[in-house]
């Protein structure tokens, strides 16, 4: 029986499953498909942090106006959160880009909409290596996870109080040969510090244990202990 139902605020199904495999069976949790028609969060924020709070609390405001969403149900009888995983990629030689931009840096000069393919990102960053002499650069995933404990009916306020944050941080290197198929995002391009495989070629309890979500979790679950 888990001690609390947390809804993760995203629709990247990797970031949910890492969550859900780093928490455990304490925490029972939820995707998007348990809020539906839930509002899409404006990520303008120049932070991490910034960006994770826009994302917990967007959901937070629609589940708290919206009671019949199946998520209560879910929710009945347990402390319930919604969760939000703001994170990127920094590597120093590009002057800690992509940053806050990760999800969209391909499309990010064209000013298109919505997020980039994984296979265009990572395709982008390895041309500014290569046009800058380089095969490999320093580099570090920054993870900042925002909770926000959600009763029906809470207004702005209060759950804007009820949001705490956690960060977490991965170095390591990146290389401009993509490796292995396992993970998501750039992962492929990314070894972690004390590693010679890249996150996409280590096994996922490895990466689960060293990421930076994993490092912004182990905080989360510390606060909540
Ligand atoms: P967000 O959904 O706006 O937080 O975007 C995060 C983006 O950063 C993802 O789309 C990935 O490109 C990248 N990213 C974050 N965490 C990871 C990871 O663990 N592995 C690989 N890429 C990641």
């Amino acid at each position: 029986m888990p001690a609390r139902v947390l809804i993760v605020a995203t629709r990247n199904r990797h970031k949910v499953g890492e969550i859900a495999a780093i928490l455990g069976p304490d925490d029972l949790c939820l995707s998007l498909d348990d809020a539906p028609g839930s509002p899409h969060a404006v990520e303008d924020s120049t932070t991490f942090e910034g960006n994770a709070v826009k994302k917990a609390m967007t959901l937070a405001v629609w589940l708290a106006a919206n009671p019949s969403a199946p998520f209560w149900e879910k929710a009945s009888g347990l402390p319930g959160f919604v969760l939000a995983d703001d994170s990127g990629l920094e590597v120093d030689a590009l002057e800690g880009a992509p940053g806050v931009h990760s999800a969209r840096f391909a499309a990010i000069e064209a000013g298109a909409p919505g997020n980039s393919s994984d296979a265009d990102n990572n395709a982008k960053i390895i041309r500014m290596l290569v046009n800058r002499g380089l095969d490999h650069a320093t580099a570090r995933f920054r993870c900042s996870i925002a909770l926000t404990a959600v009763r029906p009916g809470a207004g702005s306020a209060e759950l804007r109080a009820a949001t705490r944050t956690f960060a977490g941080v991965c170095e390591g290197h990146l290389n401009t040969k993509p490796q292995g198929s396992t993970g998501f995002g750039y992962d492929p391009l990314f070894i972690p510090l004390g590693h010679d495989e890249s996150f996409a070629q280590l096994t996922r309890d490895v990466k689960n244990r060293i990421s930076h979500r994993r490092k912004a979790l182990d905080k989360l679950r510390n606060a909540l202990a």
